[in-house]
């Protein structure tokens, strides 16, 4: 680490709270590391009252950009220049990129999702996507997929806080992109099944799987489940979660976690910053 702090070191940030748990700056640290970058990533207590004057302090540090979690992701937003198009639609942020005092934003969860899919060879472009929950990861989800040209997303929801948030994705969706989206109610277990058994993807984006839900999940049957679907759970804690388990024993060939999303969604934010690819096999390594 002294080795690598010096006068030109460059400072990116974290700015979130609680942050002190998160992987990030292990992750972007051993990757500067790696590829012998100047550049150092420190997490911050950011809470809301604190996010503007964190932001200020962004330009006036000349930090070259930040992510930024909970509770800032929609709020960051007014204190901006730019956003990305992806960022406008989802309306959050978890990147920010300082070039020279003009703050642009990004969501890099979406680019994540589909580059997780593109490192095993699968495309979904083109084709169905049956996708269950529309907060946070679930909207980013939905519209990098259809910004990449998935034709067709069929999210449930259940009548919760989080309905008008999927009412709001979905006609974003078709306003704006050459996707067909279509929303559906989580209860409607036949509405479910029939468009699962529809589709080349199924995707949860719900957290049912992780605590305080461990050992839970959407779908207990396999029959619901064909062994050519895809099934991705955006959950990495567990690394095999339950719907994880049905899957295998349905046979299905493409079953994933969300390491490969978190992985790049960070990788994402690396060459945002610094234009490099980062490292993901051997930051994989390194985490896990
Ligand atoms: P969120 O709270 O914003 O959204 C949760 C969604 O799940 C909502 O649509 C809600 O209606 C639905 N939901 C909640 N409880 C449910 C239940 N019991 N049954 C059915 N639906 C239910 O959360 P989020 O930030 O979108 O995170 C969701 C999951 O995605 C978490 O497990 C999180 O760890 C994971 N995630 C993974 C990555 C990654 O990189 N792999 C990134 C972001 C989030």
């Amino acid at each position: 680490m002294t080795e690598r702090i010096d006068g030109h070191t460059i400072l990116i940030g974290l700015m979130a709270y609680p942050i002190r748990h998160s992987m990030s700056p292990t992750m972007h640290n051993n990757a500067f590391a790696k590829l012998g970058l100047n550049y150092a990533y420190l997490a911050f207590d950011v809470t809301a009252e604190k996010l503007p004057a964190a932001i200020d302090a962004l330009r006036t540090l000349e930090m070259r950009g930040t992510n930024i979690s909970m509770p800032n992701k929609q709020r960051v937003i007014p204190l901006l220049d730019k956003l990305d198009p992806a960022a406008e639609m989802v309306g959050a942020v978890n990147t920010i990129v300082n070039d020279d005092g003009v703050l642009t934003g990004y969501t890099t969860d979406g680019i994540g999702f589909m580059k997780a899919l593109d490192d095993e060879e699968i495309d979904i472009r083109g084709h169905k996507m049956t996708l269950a929950g529309a907060g946070g990861a679930g909207t980013a989800i939905a519209v990098q997929a259809a910004l990449d040209g998935v034709s067709e997303i069929s999210i449930f929801n259940l009548h919760d806080a989080e309905w008008d948030n999927a009412v709001r994705n979905v006609k974003l969706i078709n306003d704006r992109t050459n996707c067909h989206a279509t929303l559906h109610e989580l209860e409607n277990r036949n509405d479910f099944k029939a468009e699962i058994q529809d589709s080349f993807i199924y995707t949860d984006s719900t957290g049912v799987g992780m605590k305080p839900l461990e050992g839970q999940t959407l779908i207990d049957d396999p029959s619901w489940l064909r062994k050519d679907l895809v099934v991705f759970d955006t959950v990495y804690a567990p690394r095999t979660t339950k719907l994880m388990t049905v899957a295998q024993a349905a046979g299905v060939e493409h079953v994933f976690n969300g390491l490969g999303m978190m992985l790049e969604q960070g990788a994402a934010a690396f060459k945002l910053w610094t234009g490099k690819e980062m490292p993901v096999d051997y930051i994989h390594q390194i985490l896990f």
